[in-house]
Order: structure tokens, then C-alpha cells, then sequence
């Protein structure tokens, strides 16, 4: 027999936590399961969110909750919960009940079948922005092309995997989380289901545009040089653009008599260098500033409340 940990990120999720509660409930029941926790990380919620929680936790010691001092991102909050889940499989699933809880039966029996980690590939997506989905498509595939591990397509952090691979993520202590690719990096038996992906239960995006920028930069400088190379690249071309320019200057200068008209192509190749200045500097930027969030060495989070009692050891 297993047991299994569900860790459920919560960020002003107040009016979706009590029916994502009741079919998460009806699901572990279906695969007939006893020895089980959902772990509540309450992610800095505005909302009554943390109060409804700690009421369910009331009447059912299976919940367990970790209230963070504030909000440390999507990431920071899973990772939380993935540090303290104590059971042999974990699930991660987010609130807003995109993820049907009842889809945790299959990833739980196909993990049976032997693997250590099964992810859920989204088929559709539904009550997204057509903008969302667009970035959302092209930035994994981006990666994908990028990425030194590959990174699989259509899939959020909504995956279940056993409690080694859990390990060896919580051990890896790099400060910029990109949990679906560190898991994807762990290597072991990995495999996949499909599902349909479902509107918002209730409420709006949690992630703002500027937390998808940052997300979509932290999984590519964690997972590809690439960008780092690519200075030197556009420093190359920019080089060949410069033997090119100066032997048509040559020629105008020895074979023309309109040598003087020289100021366009001067602007031009002025501010496509220092564009290209100013793009390298910038990927620098973004990577020396995650070095720097790693030296710091800060805490992903920090513990306001919980009724884990290692937590607050
Ligand atoms: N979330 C969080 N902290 C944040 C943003 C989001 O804990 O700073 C949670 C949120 O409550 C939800 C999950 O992460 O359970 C996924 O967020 P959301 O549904 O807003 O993202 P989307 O599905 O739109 O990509
Ligand atoms: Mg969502």
C-alpha cells in the first residue's frame, strides 16, 4: 500500500479551496487510500484564503498547511510543500482547479505501473487568453530548442512523482525555481498522460505578466548557455557586417564621386551595434543577477504558521 502527499499552491484562492478540497477528498477515496496529506501553502493570500483552510484543517487532521510570511511566488510555494511532503508519491496540483483533481487516478496508476514520475500533457486549454496561449506555445518550444534537458511540451507543474525524485529536487539548491524542468533533469523512469486542461474554477490569473517574464527567464538560464553564447554570435555577425560596410566604403571612396552621402549608413550601423551592445549586456544582466540571488544565499521562503511540526523546528 502507498501513500501520497498533494501539495496545492494558494495564492488568493478563497472561493475555489473548499470544492477543490471536496473532489480531492472524493478522488484519494476512489483509489482507496488512507495514509495521505494535502498540503495547503498559503502563498501571501489577500484573501480569507489561509482562515478557510485553517477550518478545514480543524476537521480533518489529512491537512496539513504552511502559511508563508508573504508572497514568494508560484514556485517558491510548491517548493515548500514539496520539502515537507513525508509521504512515497506527491502530487502537485494548482487550486484553481485547471487541473481536474479527478485526473490525480490516472497519474497515480500509471505511477504504479513503474514509473517515478508521470506529468499531465494538456491536450486543450480551456478560459485562456489567446495571448496567454501564444506565449505560453512559443516559449516552450523555445525551450525546448534551448535546453540541454529536455523539457517536455504542454505540461505545467501538475505531474506526481515518488518521493526520491521529490528529493533530489528539495536538494538541488539553486534560488530561481523552474520545478517542471529540475524534475524533467532528475532523469529516472519519467512518463506522461493526457488531459484536458479546464477553465478557472473561480477567480483570475495569479500570474501577472511581469511573474510569466520572470518564469520564462529563470527556465531559460537554468536550463541553456545559450543566451550567453549568443552575444558572441551577434558579435561575429555584427563583425562580418563591418568587413562587408568597409569595403563598399572603399569602393565608393576609390570608384564613386557620392562618398559624402555617408550618414544614413552611419546611423544605421551606429544603432544596430549599440542595439546589440545593450542586448548582450542585458542577457549578462539576467544571469549575474540569478549568481547573485544564489551567492546571497537567502531562503526560498520563510514560515510564517503551520501545524507541520517539523516546520518549525
Ligand atoms: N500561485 C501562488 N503564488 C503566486 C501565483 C500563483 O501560489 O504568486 C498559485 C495559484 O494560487 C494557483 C497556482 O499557483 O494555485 C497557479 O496559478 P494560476 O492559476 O494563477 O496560473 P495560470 O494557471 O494562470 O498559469
Ligand atoms: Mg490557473
Amino acid at each position: 500500500m502507498q501513500s501520497l502527499s498533494v501539495i496545492i499552491p494558494i495564492f488568493n484562492e478563497e472561493e475555489n479551496i473548499r470544492a477543490l478540497y471536496e473532489r480531492i477528498n472524493q478522488t484519494i477515496t476512489n483509489i482507496h487510500l488512507t495514509d495521505f496529506e494535502i498540503i495547503f501553502i498559503n502563498d501571501g493570500s489577500k484573501d480569507s484564503s489561509i482562515s478557510i483552510i485553517k477550518s478545514l484543517a480543524a476537521n480533518d487532521s489529512h491537512i496539513k498547511y504552511i502559511d508563508l510570511s508573504r508572497n514568494f511566488g508560484h514556485q517558491n510555494a510548491v517548493f515548500a510543500g514539496m520539502k515537507y511532503a513525508k509521504k512515497e508519491t506527491v502530487v502537485i496540483i494548482d487550486a484553481d482547479l485547471q487541473d481536474p483533481p479527478e485526473v490525480i487516478e490516472t497519474l497515480y496508476q500509471k505511477l504504479m505501473e513503474g514509473y517515478d514520475v508521470v506529468y499531465a500533457q494538456r491536450m486543450t486549454r480551456k478560459g485562456e487568453s489567446w495571448h496567454k496561449l501564444l506565449t505560453a506555445k512559443y516559449f516552450y518550444l523555445f525551450l525546448e530548442k534551448l535546453s540541454d534537458t529536455p523539457i517536455p511540451l504542454d505540461t505545467g507543474d501538475f505531474r506526481i512523482m515518488t518521493n526520491k525524485v521529490n528529493q533530489t529536487v528539495c536538494n538541488m539548491p539553486e534560488r530561481n525555481k523552474f520545478l517542471r524542468g529540475q524534475i524533467a533533469w532528475t532523469g529516472f523512469n519519467q512518463t506522461y498522460i493526457e488531459y484536458e486542461r479546464q477553465a478557472r474554477f473561480s477567480g483570475t490569473t495569479k500570474y501577472s505578466y511581469a511573474k510569466m517574464f520572470k518564469f520564462a527567464m529563470d527556465g531559460i538560464s537554468a536550463f541553456s548557455n545559450f543566451p550567453l553564447k549568443l552575444s558572441t554570435w551577434m558579435g561575429f555577425f555584427t563583425a562580418l557586417v563591418a568587413v562587408g560596410m568597409f569595403i563598399y566604403t572603399l569602393y565608393v571612396r576609390l570608384f564613386t564621386n557620392d562618398f559624402i552621402k555617408g550618414w544614413s549608413s552611419l546611423m544605421v550601423t551606429l544603432l544596430f551595434i549599440g542595439g546589440i551592445q545593450l542586448i548582450c549586456i542585458g542577457i549578462l544582466g539576467e544571469y549575474l543577477g540569478r549568481v547573485l540571488d544564489n551567492v546571497r544565499g537567502r531562503p526560498p521562503f520563510v514560515v510564517k504558521d503551520s501545524n507541520i511540526s517539523e516546520v518549525k523546528e
